[in-house]
């Protein structure tokens, strides 16, 4: 039986010291090509100018250096945000989005192939699960995005396609390779990863090295209408989220970024502004409020199909009521909404 080729993308340096390690190669020899991976962003065993033609002779025996493939990229006509689409190698397709803002260039990436989480208000959710993404898919839609564009990518947000949480390990490699001086030198204070809430995960991330900020999907502080809206509540409460965002913040001291979505008569009334304003004296944050961008793309059924955007004139106002009491709010934008990648809308079929 042939054996299968191993994957050097996406190996950490530690995983490619053992790699090479394991064939007898240099020890060296892993620092050299997690250089030439990230750094040089190589494709190719080839293009490796350091290594002899012996030792890229074998690794093209054993290795490879696997890349997702670029099949679609779209701009907006409004805001110049550009929805790249990739395949990975067994076919599956995922999606990346480059947002340009005054003075950044914010990359939101993927962790998987759909959502299992069935968020109502998200159009990935409504597009169903097939897998978690590898380190080096992860790392690959930077990569591969890196090449297409002139302007180099400054923030990196994990609020793609998926749960980040539930593909924990890959995630943070990818945050440790994406931070490493002989990679990218990226630092925690431009990377944001988002989850809609798994207390353990958030907890072992406020320990980790990578010192990495945090976003929380919010949407309600009713634990009812958070259950209805966003299944996964049923499963890990918000009660219980809000003690593991308070144990990160005193053990990290990194304000959380809440994120809300205003959906028409479901979290935007009179007591949903005092729960936010009682949480945010509770746990240090600043609140994101999103307008609602439309699913109906994703053809949604049952109560997804029903959400409406709260009107531009209780938008404001439940905006100005937060100020008003001392909440630190930003407005997210629609964004990229005319090439259905704004905030919530990423979808593929399956
Ligand atoms: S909001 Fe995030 S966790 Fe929820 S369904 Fe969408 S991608 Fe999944």
């Amino acid at each position: 039986m042939k054996e299968s080729k191993i994957n050097l993308k996406g190996l950490t340096l530690t995983e490619l010291e053992n790699f090479f390690e394991e064939i007898n190669e240099e020890k060296f020899r892993a620092k050299q090509m997690f250089n030439w991976l990230y750094h040089h962003k190589v494709d190719s065993f080839r293009k490796i100018t350091t290594f002899t033609k012996t030792l890229k002779d074998r690794l093209n025996k054993i290795a490879t250096i696997e890349s997702l493939k670029l099949l679609d990229e779209q701009t907006s006509d409004n805001s110049k945000t550009i929805k790249y689409l990739f395949e990975c190698s067994d076919g599956a397709k995922i999606e990346s989005v480059l947002i340009p803002e005054a003075n950044r260039l914010t990359l939101c990436i993927s962790t998987q192939v759909g959502c299992p989480l069935d968020c109502k208000f998200c159009a990935t959710g409504q597009m169903g699960y097939k897998r978690n993404l590898s380190t080096g898919e992860i790392i690959d839609q930077y990569l591969q995005i890196s090449r297409v564009i002139s302007e180099p990518i400054t923030n990196i947000v994990y609020m793609g396609m998926g749960e980040p949480f539930l593909n924990y390990s890959n995630v943070i490699n990818s945050m440790n390779i994406f931070s490493s001086e002989l990679a990218f030198g990226i630092s925690g204070k431009r990377v944001t990863v988002s989850t809609v809430g798994i207390p353990d995960k958030i907890k072992t991330f406020a320990q980790e090295p990578f010192r990495g900020k945090l976003a929380f999907s919010l949407h309600s502080v009713d634990e009812q209408i958070r259950s209805k809206i966003m299944p996964i509540n049923k499963k890990f409460p918000f009660k219980q989220n809000i003690d593991a965002l308070e144990y990160f913040y005193k053990s990290t001291k990194r304000k959380i970024t809440f994120e809300y979505t205003l959906l028409k008569g479901i979290n935007d009334q009179e007591s949903d502004i005092k729960g936010i304003v009682k949480l945010s004296k509770r746990i240090p944050c600043k609140v994101n409020i999103i307008p609602f961008n439309s699913i109906a793309h994703t053809n949604p059924s049952g109560i997804a199909a029903t959400l409406k955007p709260t009107s531009k004139e209780e938008f404001d106002f439940f905006v100005e009521r937060l100020r008003s009491n001392n909440v630190t709010v930003f407005v997210r934008n629609t964004q990229g909404d005319d090439i259905e990648g704004a905030c919530g809308q990423l979808a593929i079929k399956l």
